[in-house]
């Protein structure tokens, strides 16, 4: 995945936010990350502390909520966690294409003062 694009959005939008809440400074901004992304918390971390500099979002704490890929079975329509890829239904042996959640990636909250 791309995480220096992905960080340069977060930090945008955190900004953003910040701004319109009149802050001074972003002290915390709060990540949910799906699995399915493949997105390295670190990665981010690491271009953060780049990016945010000479911003007021420098020296903020990253906080990573991962999202477990869940799936849907169309047959017996249970949802279960697949976090090992393995899409196929154990009790009904068909595929889940259906993906519930692992694909989230957004800013979920900030902290600002
Ligand atoms: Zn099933």
């Amino acid at each position: 995945m791309h995480e220096l694009g992905i960080t340069e959005n977060i930090l945008s939008i955190a900004l953003e936010q910040a701004q319109q809440r009149g802050a001074q400074r972003i002290l915390k901004i709060r990540l949910k990350i799906g699995e399915m992304t493949a997105v390295v918390d670190e990665c981010i971390r690491f271009y953060f502390e780049i990016l945010s500099k000479d911003t007021m979002a420098a020296g903020a704490e990253i906080e990573v909520e991962n999202v477990p890929i869940k799936v849907k079975c169309p047959k017996c329509g249970k949802t279960r966690e697949a976090s090992d890829y393995n899409f196929i239904c154990p009790q009904c042996g068909v595929l889940s294409a259906e993906i519930v959640s692992g694909r989230e990636l957004y800013v979920s909250s900030i902290e600002i003062e």
